[in-house]
């Protein structure tokens, strides 16, 4: 993905003079303007925040002055004066993000505790995600990723499908998964592996089995 970045210089002029005064540069008195300097940062161009805030007093011919405090002018304007999008889009989005990923913790926890419950009562048709590797006493490569598939569930043990193929790469599509589900014969050997019942959530713990599907 292209990621594009950058920052804008701001500076912010206000109308109505903030003090008289006298201006060593122009050896003169002058009216002093407040003007407001800031940065917008961006990722992707809506994600903006604002650093280097800071306020100024300057002379109205020569734009020199001297720094305000910007807790107190803050407090005589009504509102601020950066638009709320640089303020607060970054700060937003930051919010949005924490969201969905405490959203995908939780739904990790549901999918971990269905998985549990399904791995205690297995039925006929479940497909499990393995690491094939695990399963053989001599792999030729210590990730082997594929399907298994319940073709039964008798005398406390399930009766597994092994894969034909497998992949180095972890992970697999729903459409893969589908397809294992609803045309076994493709994908899977049709003489079974007898696994307990009691022994699968060990294969899970061990990353023996590593997903559930049902
Ligand atoms: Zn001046």
């Amino acid at each position: 993905m292209f990621i594009s970045w950058g920052h804008e210089n701001v500076v912010k002029n206000f109308f109505k003079p903030h003090h008289k005064g006298h201006c060593a540069k122009c050896e003169a008195e002058r009216e002093f303007y407040p003007i407001l300097r800031y940065t917008v940062h961006n990722i992707l161009f809506f994600i903006r925040w604002v650093s280097g805030k800071s306020y100024y007093a300057i002379c109205d011919i020569c734009r020199r002055g001297d720094r305000l405090n910007t807790k107190e002018f803050e407090q005589t304007l009504g509102k601020s004066p950066i638009p709320a999008v640089d303020r607060l889009s970054g700060g937003i989005v930051l919010v949005l993000f924490a969201a969905l990923i405490g959203a995908a913790f939780v739904f990790d926890g549901i999918h971990n505790v269905q998985e549990e419950v399904w791995l205690a009562q297995p039925q006929a048709g479940d497909i499990y995600e393995i690491n094939l590797a695990k399963f053989l006493d001599k792999p030729e490569t210590s990730s082997m990723y594929a399907l298994m598939r319940v073709s039964a569930v008798e005398n406390g043990e399930v009766v597994v499908q092994t894969p034909l193929t497998y992949s180095n790469k972890m992970g697999f599509t729903p459409s893969q998964i589908e397809r294992a589900k609803t045309r076994p014969d493709t994908y899977f050997r049709n003489e079974g592996l007898r696994i307990p019942v009691v022994e699968l959530k060990k294969l899970r713990r061990e990353s023996a089995i590593l997903n559930v599907e049902r």
